[in-house]
This record gives structure tokens, sequence and C-alpha cells, in this order.
């Protein structure tokens, strides 16, 4: 019987407002309970837009999954023409609401373009002030610390696995791989567990090899594999766009007998010997720009 973990990204202001409750209404549904990642700070969606011109691959990309129709036109301006929207102070409410029916709610980011493009290039203070700040509106919100972070695109460096390390947190997802893991950047051993997204995204798949809506859900179950599965969503996709796709996924992984848990009850359930891994950024198909990836294990250290 597979498991899966479901890890929700909820990246923009839209997403959060709309996407997360049609989300929460699928998932009562099937009396799912998964982890959601908010974006607590402002809506800088239309940032985004600078990717055209630096990274190789990308308005091919944004053609190809027509984003323009999945995000809605104010989202693509939010941060340039439009003013950005502070996403916790605006959606407080449906963050509240979510963690209320049973999910359990991490952080996501401060602002979602910013760590996507220039982590690599901030120096360590201000990535401490990205995450502080989505820290701080999470308590405010939530009235606890979060347990676990995941980076925005899947994007970490030396800085941010050594301040997740700093705040002592249970887990943390920013990775692709195969299995819960310690991460080692560069020879540095971290202490935070590591809980990679196994599956490729909706938006990797869709338009590669031929697959289409139609075949997209026949890929998804042929990649389960026994044990331990973890799947990636957007709230702006799976929770507007492609609502339909999704549900019907569920219920076909329902059928199969499927058991649904959190990334917290993963990491409590397979993170007991985990291996240290090596960690570094890389390529993988179907994404424009390079994200975090699993390699393999290294012995360990007395
Ligand atoms: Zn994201």
């Amino acid at each position: 019987m597979p498991t899966i973990a479901l890890k929700v990204d909820v990246d923009t202001y839209i997403g959060t407002r709309d996407g997360v409750p049609a989300l929460l209404a699928a998932f009562q549904r099937f009396g799912i309970r998964a982890t959601f990642y908010f974006s607590l700070g402002p809506d800088n969606s239309g940032k985004a837009i600078r990717r055209i011109f630096t990274r190789k691959g990308f308005l091919a990309k944004m053609i190809r999954t027509r984003a323009p129709s999945v995000y809605g036109l104010r989202t693509l301006l939010y941060g340039t023409l439009l003013p950005a929207p502070l996403i916790g102070a605006r959606c407080a409410e449906v963050i509240r609401r979510t963690e209320r029916a049973g999910h359990e709610v991490g952080i996501h980011c401060w602002d979602h373009v910013k760590w996507h493009d220039f982590l690599p290039r901030m120096p360590k203070p201000a990535v401490a002030l990205e995450l502080g700040q989505a820290g701080s509106v999470y308590e405010q919100i939530l009235g606890h610390r979060s347990r676990t972070v995941a980076a925005p695109g899947w994007t970490l460096s030396a800085d941010s696995l050594e301040l997740q390390d700093a705040l002592k947190l249970e887990y943390s997802s920013d990775s692709r791989g195969t299995a819960p893991f310690y991460p080692v950047w560069e020879g540095r051993r971290f202490r935070t567990l590591q809980i990679p997204t196994t599956l490729p995204t909706t938006d990797e798949l869709l338009g590669e090899k031929g697959i289409t809506a139609t075949t997209l859900n026949d890929h998804f179950l042929s990649l389960i594999q026994p044990g331990l599965n973890v799947l990636t969503i957007h709230a702006e996709l799976e929770g507007k766009a492609t609502v339909p796709l999704f549900i019907d996924l569920l219920e076909r992984l329902t059928k199969q007998g499927a058991r649904f848990i959190t990334l917290g009850e993963a990491a409590a359930e397979f993170g007991g010997s985990a291996p240290h891994c090596a960690i570094s950024m890389g390529e993988i198909e179907g994404r424009a720009g390079v994200v975090a990836l699993q390699g393999g294990a290294l012995p360990s250290v007395p």
C-alpha cells in the first residue's frame, strides 16, 4: 500500500485566497490531511518576469504551461504595475482555517520571488531576515512557531541550511530526491532532516513527452512507489486551474488504497534512520533553472 505525503506550496495572494479553500474542500471530501507551506510576505509575482531574460527555457515554459491563464493577469502584475499584496496580513483567516481543519502548516517564505531569484547572492543577514519576517507573521497568525519550512523553487544555500539548524526545526522540505536524509552541502553536514519531494509536479509533466491533461494522472499513478511518496502540488494550479484533474487523481489513488499523511508524519515514520546525503543545485526535466537535488549517501561520522 503506497503512502503519499502531500505538500502544498502556496506562492501567491490569489492562490492563498481562492486556491487553498478549494483544496481544503477537496481534502475534507477524501478525509486527507496534508502539509501546507504559506508565503507570508509580499506577492511580487510580477517581478518573476525578469526570469524570461535570465533563465534558459523560462519563456518556453511560460508559453507551454499557459502561465497567464493559470495565474491570472493581476497576479502577473503584482510587484510591478500593481502594488504587492501582503499575503499573511490579507489571508490570516485562510491560514488559521487550514490549521483548524487538521492540516499541518509550515513556512514557504516571506517574498517568494526574491528568495527564488536571489538566494545564492543574498548575504546571510538578508536570508535570516526573510525567514525571520515570515516566522514572526506565522506566529502572529497561529500563536505558535512553525516546525517546518520549504524553500521556494527548491532553492537553498549553505546559509539557509545553517539557519534551519539554528531555528531547531523538526524537518524541512526543500529538495528533490528519493527518501528522507540529512543534507551535506559542499562537505558541511547539517542537522535538519530533509523530506524531499519524490514525484515530479504537474507543471513539470504537462506538455513533456506528449503528456496531456488526459494522460497526466495515468502517468502519476505509474510513478507511485511502495513506501513513501512525496507529492508537491501548488494552490495556484491544483487548487485553481486543474482542480477537477487533481480530484480525479485523489479518487484513483484512494481506490488503489493509498494512505495519505502529512510531512510531519512522514518525518516521524520514515526519518528515523535517515542517512547523510550530498545535496547540490542541479537541473531536472521539465523545469527551467536549478533545484536542490539529493545526491548519494555518505558514510556516517561518529
Ligand atoms: Zn513556491
